[in-house]
């Protein structure tokens, strides 16, 4: 097999939030290095950075501070975030912030005296969440795109990384690319690779990601033997778009702010009933207005589509139309009036608490492999703070290039890649073209039914046994499964038939970490161990893919800065 081999000095996966920091502060580092961005899709068109509506926490405001948003984080976390990189996302948020505003020419909302808006988000003590309107993400990713498109940074779009390629001795020394638009395979050989492919929980029913993630990233870091923190959580926004079986938009983000300024939800019978679950009603974390809608659904007090209503007219139609224009629009779109309506929601999956691990400096346990964005993992523990993902990507995703930099100038020199590796990689992901053409749409269907069905809001053993048993089910069908047309280019059924097995080797893990922890926080909810567990014994789950197979262990959490019970703000306080 014919593999074209370019060589660069440091190569990002994925265009995001992290990606896109990476390079620019790699360049600011070092302009002499030659740097790399390569993505699945189009640069500032692709990932979820772009998706993002609500916006950035940071504490920016006098009565706001570090130490709270840090302890909203724990909090919101249940207790399991790693605590220096939480102390690092919200310290270096204030710093990433002013960044984005002075130097990449972001422009957020602002208040009458001119400081910068921060809104109101659920299961927070502050109103600390910069924006945009409603549309942030856009803002954010065309200043950086427009920044990195003026530097001589080198851009291979369209380009999905198959595998990250290790040394016999295990280092990294460079990425297998399928490149989309000919089919032809590329390896970029680097001193330094930076994984930030983003994550993106796309094997549910109902889930909010673009749809050109599907953890094919966490799928490579699997297969390369590399420990992988907090697989079981995944988190389901509450307010998914129920529109009905026929559209994509189904599953799509009406944002946190909605419940954050006073929207309702009510079941099918009209009632409010976020009281019944919990006293912050709406402005409950995420995992718990999910499951509240969840048992609303199982009791079968839903809507017409199965699932609940968010009501807004009560705050003034023309506010809410002003306030959240882009939902507004959206909702319309699709037959619905936001502002003075009803609007059918359920769960969505929506973003990946699991990932590799890394240390503050993004450094993987492979030499000269970092991670960065959503890839990562440890920062959010059990439940994101909404606000708090564009933060962890832009802070570390810089962090990443700053500190590859400096890593390739005490390591310079590229490595030989493993030979037995690559063929092996180029032969898994030709597997299709053997194989009689079968109903892969099927095959993606029954994913994302088992996903929600048996791994889902609420889990329990004998459930995420079943989806186990169909994981594997689905898996050996695909595997058996080809592609009808051997032209490779363009070949959107082979990417899909990709874009599959990477879902079904990492639902396998979230199933196998659900199983292995028999407790319930945050995203993670066993209703056969519905209590939390000790606070101060916690653990998160490690897992780990050998030729042997997958092992999962469980780690005791370090409560470097607070422990459970103490709060950093009352000691703060006391200090003053
Ligand atoms: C609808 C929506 C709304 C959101 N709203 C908010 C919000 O208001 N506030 C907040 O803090 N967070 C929000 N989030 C979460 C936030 O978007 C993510 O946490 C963050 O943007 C992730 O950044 P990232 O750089 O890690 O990944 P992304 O921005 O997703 O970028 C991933 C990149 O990797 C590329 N890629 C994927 N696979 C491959 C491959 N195999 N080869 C090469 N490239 C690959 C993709 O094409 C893309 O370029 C939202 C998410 C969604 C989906």
């Amino acid at each position: 097999m014919n593999v074209e081999q370019l060589k660069t000095d440091i190569l990002i996966l994925g265009s995001g939030g992290a990606g896109l920091f990476a390079a620019l502060h790699a360049f600011k580092a070092n302009p002499d290095l030659d740097i790399t961005v390569a993505s699945k899709g189009l640069l500032g068109k692709c990932g979820c950075t772009r998706m993002v509506q609500g916006g950035y926490n940071v504490a920016l405001n006098p009565g706001d501070s570090v130490e709270r948003h840090f302890m909203d984080t724990i909090e919101g976390g249940k207790w399991l975030p790693h605590q220096e990189l939480a102390w690092t996302l919200v310290t270096t948020a204030i710093e990433r912030v002013r960044e984005l505003e002075n130097e990449i020419g972001c422009f957020f909302d602002r208040n009458p005296d001119g400081t910068l808006h921060g809104k109101a988000f659920a299961g927070q003590t502050f109103d600390r969440t910069v924006h945009k309107g409603d549309l942030t993400g856009i803002e954010i990713i065309n200043r950086l795109m427009e920044q990195v498109w003026a530097l001589p940074i080198h851009r291979l779009e369209e380009h999905r990384a198959v595998a990250l390629v290790p040394s016999s001795d295990g280092a990294m020394t460079g990425v297998l690319f399928i490149d989309v638009r000919t089919g032809a395979f590329r390896f970029v050989a680097a001193k330094a690779v930076l994984l930030a492919t983003g994550g993106g929980p796309t094997m549910y029913r109902y889930h909010t990601p673009s749809g050109d993630k599907t953890m094919d990233g966490l799928a490579m870091a699997l297969r390369l033997g590399l420990p992988l923190r907090d697989m079981e959580m995944v988190q389901f926004h509450p307010t998914g778009l129920l529109a009905g079986p026929d559209t994509r938009m189904t599953g799509t983000v009406l944002e946190e702010g909605l419940r954050g300024s006073g929207g309702y939800l009510l079941n099918g019978a009209m009632h409010r009933f976020m009281g019944d679950y919990d006293p912050k009603l709406e402005r409950a974390t995420r995992d718990v207005v999910s499951r509240a809608i969840h048992a609303e659904m199982k009791a079968g007090r839903t809507t017409q589509n199965g699932g609940v209503y968010i009501k807004m007219g009560h705050l003034g139609p023309e506010k809410v139309a002003k306030q959240f224009k882009g939902m507004v629009d959206r909702c319309r779109d699709c037959g619905f009036d936001l502002a003075g309506g009803l609007v059918e929601v359920v769960p969505t999956a929506h973003y990946f608490m699991g990932g590799v691990i890394c240390d503050v400096e993004t450094l993987t346990e492979r030499f000269g492999l970092f991670v960065a964005g959503e890839d990562a993992s440890g920062m959010h523990g059990a439940n994101r703070l909404g606000g708090n993902g564009v933060a962890n990507s832009t802070v570390f995703g810089g962090i990443s290039g700053d500190v590859m930099a400096r890593w390739i100038a005490d390591n310079p020199g590229h490595r030989v890649p493993d030979p037995n590796v690559l063929d092996a990689e180029i032969a898994r992901v030709q597997q299709p073209f053997g194989h009689r053409p079968g109903d892969l749409n099927a095959l993606r269907e029954k994913l994302l039914d088992t996903m929600w069905d048996e791994v889902g809001v609420v889990r329990d053993r004998a459930g995420i046994g079943c989806g186990i048993v169909a994981i594997d089910a689905i898996e050996s069908e695909l595997l058996s499964t080809g592609v009808a047309d051997d032209d490779r280019r363009f070949n959107l059924t082979w990417h899909d038939w990709l874009n599959l097995r990477s879902l079904c080797e990492v639902s396998r893990v979230i199933a196998l970490a659900a199983l292995k922890r028999e407790n319930s926080r945050g995203a993670h909810f066993r209703s056969d161990f519905p209590e939390p567990g000790e606070l101060l014994t916690s653990t998160f789950t490690v897992t780990r893919q050998s030729p042997s197979g997958i092992e999962i262990t469980e780690r005791p959490v370090e409560f470097t800065h607070v422990k459970p019970g103490e709060t950093l703000l009352r000691d703060r306080i006391a200090a003053e």
